[in-house]
């Protein structure tokens, strides 16, 4: 299944989209909740009606709706830095032993056709296209190999960073947090739709250039990996979002740096998932 959030007519809720087609699940399922955290807490019951709605509708034309990003506030948005090895060559750094771990705020996030901000504050804006999963079940102490068992789908994050802020102090959580600049969607594909996610390619466009051309089984540490390493410290809960890292190709280590700019559109497609296209304006006054 692919599980969006939508607005239509004024009001926002969650769907199944197939096609160029979304069950509305308001008025498929009235019963259950209309908020994509809430619906993913409700657990395999709540997954298991929002598949049979999708034989009987009603539906909506995808085209007639505004796709949100499909959490708009998850519980923690958890990030992986330096997870690709072809971006740690082309940052010039060893191969981490450890995960790099940074929070990005909830609130960065904005819609997969929402625009980016070029912030007041900084120009040194740039792109990170990224496989993000979210999680489905409460857990803590998750074995890798029972990982796949708490993770609720995949999506498209672009962890978009202004580097300056993210590079003068040791911490990246000001950089990585600016408010627009965690776009996610279009939807969340369940695992069974997905097949093996650690064999993906993931690309990102700017405007018609091709920036980033890399596969998910480049990354340093997995999926499960990931969970196995997070619920040994803290408890994950449904919602949860984590975005997994971004292969070379960003802005900055372009020879010279491109920067994003206003006018310019950055679009990710991941293999499987679909893809996020979100244009670069200035911060509004
Ligand atoms: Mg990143």
């Amino acid at each position: 299944m692919r599980l969006a959030t939508f607005t239509q007519e004024g009001t926002t809720r969650i769907g199944v989209v197939e096609g160029d087609r979304i069950v509305d699940l308001a008025a498929a399922a009235p019963e259950l909740p209309r908020e994509m955290v809430a619906f993913l807490e409700a657990g395999e019951p709540a997954l298991k009606t929002a598949r049979a709605a999708v034989g009987t509708g009603p539906f909506l034309a995808l085209s007639d709706v505004h796709l949100e990003a499909p959490i708009e506030r998850p519980p923690k948005f958890l990030a992986v830095g330096l997870n690709y090895a072809d971006h740690v060559r082309e940052a010039g750094i060893d191969t981490p032993e450890h995960p790099t771990i940074f929070n990005k705020q909830s609130t960065c996030i904005t819609g997969p056709t929402d625009p980016v901000h070029i912030p007041r504050a900084s120009h040194v804006l740039d792109y990170e296209g990224e496989l993000g999963f979210v999680i489905g079940k409460r857990c803590r102490h998750v074995k890798r190999e029972d990982a796949a068992d708490v993770i609720a789908g995949y999506t498209i994050v672009d962890d978009v960073t202004v580097r300056d802020w993210q590079l003068r102090i040791p911490t990246w959580t000001m950089g990585k947090s600016f408010d627009t600049h965690g776009p996610i969607g279009p939807w969340i594909v369940t695992p069974d739709e997905i097949g093996d996610p650690h064999s993906l390619r993931l690309r990102t466009w700017v405007n018609d250039e091709l920036r980033q051309d890399s596969n998910t089984k480049e990354l340093i540490f997995d999926c499960f990996t990931l969970v196995e390493h997070f619920s040994t410290a803290f408890t994950l809960e449904p919602g949860d979002l984590i975005a997994t890292g971004t292969p070379s190709g960003v802005g900055i280590a372009m020879k010279p740096p491109k920067l994003l700019v206003e006018g310019d559109v950055v679009r990710i497609e991941i293999e499987g998932i679909g893809q996020i296209e979100n244009p670069v304006i200035q911060e509004p006054v």
